[in-house]
């Protein structure tokens, strides 16, 4: 068997939205790569800018509960093939790469296939919004401590561990649990967490189309139950989030846009490259 030439693939995160939120670092490495795998969750503007137009550019686009995503099989399959060729792949992923995201998968597939690599932080939707919105996450007097929690699978959250969640000062921050807002304010005030941590949804975080819904937790039903937050939307839950009142800087756009391609869309706009993503998916 002929020994192939080994590229590299560089993980790394793009930041919330905000194109000036990239890392220089990522930015360099964007406009060195031969391929860029990307999220979804990454500004258009920051792959029209860095990225070379004779680079391939693949949308391996994930949305989790709807529409069409990439499977992480072919994800993993399109790392190895790219870096079997001895391209210099970028996968960029929205906001940092090692929160929320596959990146176990993806290291676990490139360490089995001794591809070198290198991982490169980026700017957290929590960090990301909690900036944007004017809520300092650790404000000193309020609290000590913040956690970022995802409700996304429900059955792995425990009576007891809400009960504790209800209990403490922490921040509390929720990624990708907009659609199950109504239980998780259910769960806590089922716990009688104290009425003065109030509840912060920010939707489309450090983009021009940032809205931020703030509510007394105890007043949600009233206030936003039932209501669709534009994808993607975080929460923030403690008494932080009075802060915003006073510190707020930016305006809420007030706008039902999209500043990201939901999925759907991102498959009939891409040529070449899309094609072939697409019959990885169809084998799948
Ligand atoms: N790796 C990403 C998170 C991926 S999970 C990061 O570090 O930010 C996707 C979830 O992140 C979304 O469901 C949403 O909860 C959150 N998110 C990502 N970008 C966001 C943004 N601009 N505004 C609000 N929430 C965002």
């Amino acid at each position: 068997m002929s020994r192939k030439q080994t590229g590299k693939v560089i993980l790394a995160g793009a930041g919330p939205g905000d194109p000036e939120l990239l890392t220089i670092k990522v930015a360099r490495y964007l406009q060195q790569a031969d391929v860029v795998l990307t999220d979804r969750l990454v500004s258009e503007d920051i792959l029209k800018t860095y990225v070379r137009p004779e680079a391939e550019l693949v949308y391996v686009g994930k949305q989790c509960r709807r529409g069409a995503s990439t499977p992480q099989e072919t994800i993993n399959e399109l790392l190895v093939e790219y870096a079997a060729k001895g391209k210099l792949v970028v996968r960029l992923k929205g906001g940092d790469v090692s929160i929320f995201s596959n990146i176990l998968d993806e290291l676990e597939v490139l360490a089995e296939h001794a591809i070198p690599y290198e991982i490169v932080p980026g700017v957290t939707a929590a960090l990301g919004a909690a900036a944007y919105a004017g809520i300092p996450l650790t404000a000193r007097t309020y609290t000590t401590a913040v956690r970022f929690l995802t409700y996304y699978k429900s059955d792995v959250v425990t009576d007891n561990y809400w009960k504790e969640l209800a209990a403490t000062n922490d921040t509390l921050v929720f990624y990708m649990s907009s659609e199950t807002l109504d239980g998780v304010v259910a769960n806590l005030t089922k716990h009688t967490i104290s009425a003065d941590k109030l509840l912060a949804v920010v939707e489309q975080a450090t983009t021009p189309l940032q809205n931020v819904h703030v509510t007394n937790i105890y007043e949600y039903d009233q206030q936003l139950k039932g209501k669709k937050f534009i994808s993607p939307s975080l929460v923030i839950i403690g008494k932080v989030v009075a802060l915003h009142e006073q510190f707020r800087w930016l305006a809420n756009s007030n706008s039902r846009e999209d500043y990201f391609k939901p999925v759907a869309k991102l498959f009939t706009t891409i040529t070449d490259h899309t094609e072939k993503v697409k019959d990885h998916v169809s084998r799948a």
